[in-house]
This record gives structure tokens, C-alpha cells and sequence, in this order.
């Protein structure tokens, strides 16, 4: 990803808007802080990886600009601290993106751990619900805001033979219950909930799950599945989705799993060497 530069400011999709981010210093969180800011948002960025959360910051304008809160999603008082801080450093919060999350080692069910599936249970979903509860206590008032979770491909599909766990899949799941329930309660006032479903990209999260080497090896294994070929999902392309999410062009959209899966979901991937105009 280059280096921060705004836009000339006709361009500027979130001109005067405050966003908070949890899971910001890294990934797709991180990507979607650095265009929102070249978008003209003040960003907070929550996480738990104080130096990256820190760095991204001082990268994205410092905290009068861009501030970095630590922040357990998993903590109701960090996310209610981390939201309040959006208010008392910014004036108020347009949006928030729970994006924070975690995937936890691939194993058949029987040796599924419970600890395992509860720490996973409890960052993807529980912290997305804190994020929302809190998001709204400030939301409500102001009649307005947007609130977007990051979901998955694995919202929509069970995926074990790709290497998506029990307890991933069933945390994404989840978040489509929690967005829809959400924007039902929330739309008489003016709030919209949406999710963003990416399908596989290269991240710390896959990178580490997967023991992979690089981005490229993460992409190639991506790639091999994919429906939609001749291109790679990045950060920066579901980075692109959350902001058509958080702004006034999706003023009337909400209730919304956007999937950014080329196709994957929508479709039967057979693998990339078979075709049917073979058998004849
Ligand atoms: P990532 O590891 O780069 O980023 C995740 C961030 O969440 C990290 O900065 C991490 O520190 C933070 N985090 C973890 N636990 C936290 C907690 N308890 N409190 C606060 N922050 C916490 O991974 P990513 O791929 O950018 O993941 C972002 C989101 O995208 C996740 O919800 C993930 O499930 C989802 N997603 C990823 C992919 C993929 O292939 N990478 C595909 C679909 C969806």
C-alpha cells in the first residue's frame, strides 16, 4: 500500500465524517483507515497492537487526525471507552466498522476445542455486537450514522474443506443475524447496518492461520479457488466496499451483506482445470 495522500476535496467521500475502526492496525481494517482518511474522515483506530495501532496513526496525520485507543473488542468497557473517545477527541462518530477479528487452528469437530471456539465467538461476534450497542448509544441521537461489520464469504457458506473453522463460520454467520436484527431496530432513527463478505486475501490473519510465507503464496492458494479470475482481492478493494457502506451514496441502503467475492458465494467452483465442454 503507498504512503497517505488525500484527495483534492470535491473527491472527498467522508469530508467532515468520524469513523472508528476496530482492528485498524492491520489488514483490512488498517487499509480501510488510510482511505477513509484520504476520504476526509477523523479515524480512531481500536485494536490491541498498541505499536502497529500506533504507527498507523502517526502514518495517517497523529491523533489530531488519526487516534489510536487500545481496545479489547471482547471488553464492554473498552468498546464503550473507545467509542466515547471517538466523541470526546472528534465531537461525535459517523461511523463504525467492527472489523476486529480472529480464526482459530483448523480441527475436526470432535477436537474443536471450547476455548477455542469461544475466543473466537467472543472477538467476531460479541465484539461486533459491543461495537454496535455502543456505536448506537451515540448514533441515536444524532438521527444518522452508518455501521458496518466485516463478514465473510463464510457468513453465507459452511467452508471447512478451504480451511475455514467451525467457529469462524458460525461467528459469521452470526454477524449477518446481528446486522439484520440491528438495522431493524435501528433504521427509525436514522442509523444503516450493513456487512462487507470478502472472500480469501492475504493478511496477517491468513498468513498465520495457514503458516504461510508470504502474500503471494496466500494469494496463489486463494487463487486456485476463486471464481473470478484475472483478478486479486486486496484489502484495499473490500477497504472500497466499506466506504460505499459508510457514505451518503448508500444513504438508503442497509440490512446489506455486500459480498466482495468475485462470484465465490454466488456460484459452484469446480476446480480451474475441468470443464464441462471436456466431456463431450
Ligand atoms: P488482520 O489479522 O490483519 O487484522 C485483524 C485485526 O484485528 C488485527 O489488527 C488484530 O490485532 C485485531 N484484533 C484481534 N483481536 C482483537 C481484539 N480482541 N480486540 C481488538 N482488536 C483485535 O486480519 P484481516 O484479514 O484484516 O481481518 C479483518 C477482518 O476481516 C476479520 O473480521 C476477518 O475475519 C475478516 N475477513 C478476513 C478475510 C481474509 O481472508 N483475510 C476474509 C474474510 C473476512
Amino acid at each position: 500500500m503507498g504512503s497517505f495522500s488525500a484527495l483534492p476535496a470535491a473527491a472527498k467521500r467522508l469530508q467532515g465524517k468520524v469513523a472508528l475502526i476496530t482492528g485498524g492496525a492491520s489488514g483490512i481494517g488498517k487499509a480501510t483507515a488510510r482511505l477513509f482518511r484520504a476520504h476526509g474522515a477523523k479515524v480512531v483506530i481500536a485494536d490491541i497492537q498498541d505499536g502497529p495501532g500506533r504507527s498507523v496513526s502517526a502514518d495517517l496525520g497523529g491523533p489530531s487526525d488519526c487516534l489510536y485507543v487500545r481496545c479489547d473488542v471482547t471488553e464492554e468497557s473498552d468498546v464503550r471507552d473507545a467509542v466515547d473517545a471517538a466523541v470526546s477527541t472528534f465531537g461525535k462518530l459517523d461511523v463504525i466498522h467492527n472489523n476486529a477479528g480472529v480464526i482459530d487452528p483448523l480441527t475436526p469437530l470432535a477436537e474443536t476445542g471450547k476455548s477455542h471456539f469461544e475466543r473466537v465467538l467472543a472477538v467476531n461476534l460479541t465484539g461486533s455486537f459491543l461495537g454496535t450497542k455502543h456505536a448506537a448509544r451515540v448514533m441515536v441521537p444524532n438521527r444518522r450514522g452508518s455501521i458496518v461489520m466485516t463478514a465473510s464469504a463464510s457468513s453465507v457458506i459452511g467452508s471447512v474443506n478451504m480451511s475455514v473453522t467451525h467457529a469462524y463460520t458460525i461467528s459469521k454467520h452470526g454477524l449477518l443475524g446481528l446486522m439484520r436484527n440491528a438495522a431493524a431496530e435501528l433504521g427509525q432513527f436514522g442509523v444503516r447496518v450493513n456487512c462487507v463478505s470478502p472472500y480469501g486475501l492475504a493478511t496477517p490473519l491468513t498468513k498465520k492461520a495457514w503458516s504461510f510465507a508470504g502474500d503471494a503464496e496466500v494469494e496463489e492458494a486463494y487463487g486456485r479457488y476463486a471464481a473470478l479470475k484475472g483478478a486479486t482481492l486486496r484489502a484495499e478493494d473490500v477497504a472500497y466496499a466499506v466506504l460505499y457502506l459508510a457514505s451518503e451514496e448508500a444513504k438508503y441502503v442497509s440490512g446489506h451483506n455486500l459480498a466482495v467475492d468475485g462470484g465465490f458465494t454466488s456460484s459452484v467452483c469446480v476446480p480451474s482445470n475441468y470443464s464441462f465442454s471436456d466431456k463431450k
